[in-house]
């Protein structure tokens, strides 16, 4: 292709369209709070915007590709394990490509570990509210599936659980701490009562927090994604999501336990077993996270939590004083009411959902840093502007 098709002015335009957008962006997980110009300027001035670098291996082995960032992955991982409750001699992770990736590691490298318990293929469980992509990785996986009924709240009926669970065959279960609609948090404690009385013959427990599993280490709530009071085997957290990278990214963090029961395939280009699906992994964004990581610290991580957490009490608050019929579960971040008019989901880019015990469709706005209270007051005069007129109104 010929240069004359590069348009400076058309990539202008969009980049504004992009930055007016993302101030009414309420409806997904993503924080538009980025800040990582300081970084990229660094970045281009540093040369290693010239640089091709991979992560390609195993961050914790020598690599024979010596054009990567596996010592700050290491540190990345290193800030986190502790904060997920591993110990750090115990601890093995990865920065991944995003959640998906996380729980594609947490269901393969969960098959391979109960391989050990038993020569059966593993059920997986998970519940009806959990996030597709453990659906279609468990489909990639050629796993049965038993999908759980939740409760109005999106969190796992234990009792189904207990009724679906065939103690014969080893358990893989799929933890959801914060669902992604209602941000359900399955209850861990009820799970594992019921794996204990059933005693299947093995069982290996993935954590899926891809959005949570951003903020609550840095609450009072952090016992639900520590790995030493809680007894999962291993836990995905996405980037873009809490942490507000500007690309998808993510944690995988197991144990060294479950590490070593992994299908050990040689690679002897990489000159070690590779214990990662993907062969190149990003280089950039374990950067990134060290920047940010020295950027803001467990304090700077603190206020940001309290502060969503705030903000989302608010705008229930607000929806509570027009009356407006809207749900918040505890600990959440995601608040869900009754779907507004067409233009109001345009406009705020909210997500539809449909749950007959709430009264049909639903919407939900899921509280990020960059929606403050001057915000939420301006989705709330769009939502009374939408009564006014009815609901379907053309703008
Ligand atoms: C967003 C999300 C995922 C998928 O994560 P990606 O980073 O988008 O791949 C998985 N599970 C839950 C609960 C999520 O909210």
């Amino acid at each position: 292709m010929s240069s004359s098709g590069f348009d400076i002015n058309r990539l202008n335009a969009f980049a504004e369209k992009m930055v007016r957008e993302k101030k009414t962006a309420v409806g997904f997980p993503c924080n538009q709070t980025v800040k990582l110009a300081d970084f990229y300027h660094w970045y281009a001035v540093s040369g290693l915007a010239d640089v091709a670098m991979n992560n390609v291996g195993d961050p914790h082995k020598p690599s024979l590709y010596a054009l990567n960032t596996h010592e700050f992955e290491n540190e990345v991982i290193d800030f986190f394990s502790p904060l997920y409750g591993f110990s750090p001699g115990d601890a093995w992770g990865i920065v991944t490509n995003g959640g998906t990736d996380g729980n594609n590691h947490g269901i393969y490298f969960g098959v391979n570990a109960l391989r050990s318990s038993s020569d059966l293929k593993p059920v997986l469980y998970v519940s009806e509210e959990a996030h597709y992509s453990i659906k279609r990785l468990s489909d990639l996986q050629g796993l049965e599936m038993r999908q759980i009924p939740t409760n109005v709240r999106g969190e796992i009926e234990v009792q189904a659980f207990e009724q679906a669970l065939d103690p014969s065959r080893p358990a893989l279960v799929v933890i959801a701490v914060g669902t992604t609609f209602k941000g359900g948090i399955d209850n861990q404690d009820a799970i594992d009562d019921v794996l204990a009385r059933k005693r299947p013959v093995g069982v290996y427990r993935h954590v899926d927090a891809a959005l949570f599993g951003g903020y609550l280490p840095f609450t009072e709530h952090a016992n639900l994604v520590n790995h030493h009071e809680r007894k999962f085997d291993s836990i995905a957290v996405s980037g873009h999501k809490f942490f507000g990278f500007d690309e998808p990214s993510g944690l995988f963090i197991t144990t060294k336990d479950v590490l070593v029961r992994q299908n050990p395939f040689r690679v002897s280009y990489l000159n070690e077993s590779v214990p990662t699906i993907s062969c190149s992994r990003s280089a950039l964004a374990p950067l990134k996270f060290w920047w940010q990581i020295h950027k803001t610290g467990v304090e700077g991580y603190r206020r940001q939590a309290e502060l969503i957490l705030k903000n989302a009490v608010y705008l229930k608050k607000r929806l509570d004083e027009i009356n407006y019929q809207a749900w918040l579960n505890d600990i959440s971040n995601t608040v869900y009411f009754k779907r507004p008019g067409d233009w109001v989901m345009k406009k705020w880019n909210l997500a539809p959902y449909e749950d007959e015990r709430l009264g049909g469709k639903l919407a939900h706005d899921i509280v990020m840093r960059h929606e403050g209270m001057n915000m939420i007051d301006h989705f709330i005069d769009d939502l009374l502007l939408d009564r006014r007129e009815g609901g379907d109104v053309e703008r």
